[in-house]
């Protein structure tokens, strides 16, 4: 039964589509009969879709747009634009073949690149498919640009342990500059390492591998685990790190990732800051949103980078960032990370008087006010309840 009706349906569409190649059918699409005919239903199956759809006649004016194509600018009574546009509806016009193109419209400082195919109809008319392919565009981008920086970085100390063994070979009889060969080869290849281990966790944050399930997060848990996992470089510079603000706060996520981010933060705050100074880790509760701010009192952040500085392989000073062992990495999976957890990342900073980073995190807010747990222990009842 059904079968047979989907048959006859099947049977139906093909006798339609057969008819619309004669003449008596063609007169359709004239554009007054288009806007006639297509004023209900097909209108309105047209502006669902997020494609821009036009119906251009013979003479380059739009005598039909849908809601996608009015977005892109394109918009019924109006002639088609640019005059490129109108050159490829002519020629498919002249070889009833289709054509494709490829511009960016709109806004010179931010256009918007658009895919455009047209296709042939009876009567001179022209259908023109509108796509927009910005994001799609921006995406390539970055993976191009992505690929090239890990090339470029992966170069540096690829070359560097390849100069330094050569290096080493011809120091066998020279115990002294062999020793410093090799303090050079560990230095670059733990270098190396770091990278590689900061790119597979980019890569991992960026949704190649799933998320862990959310559990219940102790603020106060994950700095201890980030100033104690920084003592060491803090106090080689002999850096206090100090903790202030409210305690007991909880956020819903991953202990490990956000362990991670913290970890990032005040490590920059400690690889960016002179001797003897302070870095502070401050958390407050403002509304549902648990801040934690990492302030420092080092060289700072000029205003220009400061928009820059989350993007990948991005150092506001490569040469000192590769001197303290940077790849430039670090801030790009705070800002994951952050993200992950409904939240962000921002920065303030004065060049010269230091930088904050604020990480602001969704709370939850039923365990706010709870103590917070200072042990595995009670850490495991909590999450239970
Ligand atoms: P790594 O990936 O090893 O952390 P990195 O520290 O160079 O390398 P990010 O942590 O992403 O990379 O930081 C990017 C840049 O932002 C740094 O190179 C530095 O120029 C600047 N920066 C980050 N934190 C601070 C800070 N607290 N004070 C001053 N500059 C900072
Ligand atoms: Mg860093």
């Amino acid at each position: 039964m059904g079968l047979a009706a989907g048959a006859a349906g099947a049977a139906a569409g093909y006798a339609l589509n057969h008819r619309r190649a004669e003449p008596a059918a063609e007169t359709l699409l004239g554009a007054e009969a288009f806007a006639r005919t297509n004023a209900g239903a097909w209108a309105k199956v047209f502006d669902a879709l997020r494609t821009g759809v036009c119906v251009v006649d013979g003479y380059n004016e739009i005598a039909y747009a849908n809601n996608g194509a009015g977005a892109l600018g394109f918009k019924a009574g109006q002639s088609l634009h640019p005059d490129s546009l109108r050159g490829l509806a002519d020629h498919v016009r002249a070889t009833t073949a289709p054509r494709q193109v490829e511009l960016e419209l709109g806004d010179a400082d931010a256009p918007t690149a658009v895919r455009i195919d047209i296709a042939p109809l009876p009567e001179d008319h022209v259908a023109v498919e509108l796509t927009d392919i910005t994001e799609l565009h921006r995406v390539e981008r970055v993976r191009r640009d992505f690929v090239a920086n890990v090339g470029h970085e992966l170069k540096t100390p690829v070359g560097a342990l390849q100069l330094l063994s050569e290096a080493l070979a011809d120091a066998v009889d020279d115990p002294a500059a062999a020793a410093r060969f090799t303090t050079r080869i560990q230095h670059e290849s733990t270098r190396m390492a770091r990278l590689v281990t900061e790119l597979l966790e980019l890569s991992r944050l960026q949704g190649a591998e799933p998320l862990p399930a959310p559990t219940t997060v102790w603020i106060d848990r994950v700095i201890t685990e980030a100033i104690d996992r920084s003592r060491t470089a803090a106090g080689a510079k002999d850096i206090s790190l100090v903790r202030t603000g409210r305690r007991g706060l909880a956020v819903s996520g991953s202990e490990n990732q956000l362990a991670t981010a913290l970890g990032n933060l005040v490590g920059n705050a400690i690889a960016y800051s002179p001797e003897a100074t302070t870095v502070t880790v401050d958390t407050a509760l403002d509304g549902d949103t648990v801040r934690i701010s990492i302030a420092d009192e080092g060289i700072g952040i000029a205003a220009e980078d400061q928009r820059r500085i989350f993007e990948r392989f991005y150092r506001a000073d490569p040469a000192r960032s590769r001197a303290t062992g940077g790849t430039g990495l670090g801030l790009a999976i705070v800002k994951h990370i952050a993200g992950n957890h409904g939240g962000q990342v921002d920065v303030s900073s004065m060049p010269g008087k230091g930088a904050t980073f604020t990480l602001a995190l969704p709370s939850v807010a039923a365990q706010a006010d709870r103590t917070a747990p200072h042990t595995g222990e009670i850490d495991a009842k909590v999450t239970e309840d």
